[in-house]
């Protein structure tokens, strides 16, 4: 994907702090963090959001999450030769968001796939109005049906398996059947 900021960033076209690279995903500074050490895992090939990434390679971003959060908190909570004194105390913490917005509803910018690693603070509020807008799921027929929906989607796992839509972004890997 030429223009994508992402893809410049894995072919080096576009500077970024990278963190950590392996062959399927590299790590990265956020340009522009909510709170320090917010970082990004993003896999080097080019998919547009998370349904479409290959289970591979969202198990190849996730297997590196324990490994990039607690170097990213490590880093954080011990403070950092070039942070003062009182943002150093700011930063320490041992809490992080794992964060993916996929779609634009869920607020997706950039349309390579992303995880986000958030160091959490215990003041730092974000998110605050979101989780005063949540109401308990009741045990409602509206409830049942929508799971029962869901579950309907999940028993056709071969025509929505995440890759199939024809973005033409990547390879296919065949499934056993598919011939
Ligand atoms: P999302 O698409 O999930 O809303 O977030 C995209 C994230 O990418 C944002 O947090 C934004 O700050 C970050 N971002 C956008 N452009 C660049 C860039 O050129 N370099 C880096 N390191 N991060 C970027
Ligand atoms: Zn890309």
């Amino acid at each position: 994907m030429g223009n994508c900021i992402f893809c410049m960033i894995v072919r080096g076209e576009s500077p970024a702090f990278k963190l950590y690279e392996d062959d399927i995903c590299l790590c990265i500074l956020d340009s522009n963090p909510l709170t320090p050490g917010h970082s990004l895992i993003i896999p080097k090939s080019h998919y547009t959001s998370l349904k479409e990434t290959p289970p591979l390679v969202v198990a190849a971003m996730c297997s590196i999450i324990p490994l990039l959060s607690n170097a990213i908190m490590k880093a954080t909570k011990s403070g950092n030769a070039l942070l003062t004194n009182a943002c150093a105390c700011m930063c320490k913490t041992d809490s992080f968001n794992l964060l993916a917005n996929s779609g634009v509803a869920a607020g997706q910018v950039v349309f390579h796939t992303h995880l986000h690693i958030i160091p959490r603070n215990e003041n730092d509020c974000l998110w605050r109005s979101e989780s005063s807008q949540r109401k308990p799921l009741k045990q409602t027929h509206e409830a049942a049906t929508l799971a029962d929906e869901i579950r309907e989607q999940l028993s056709f796992p071969d025509k929505r398996r995440p890759g199939s839509s024809s973005c033409g972004n990547h390879e296919e890997p065949k499934l056993s059947g598919d011939e």
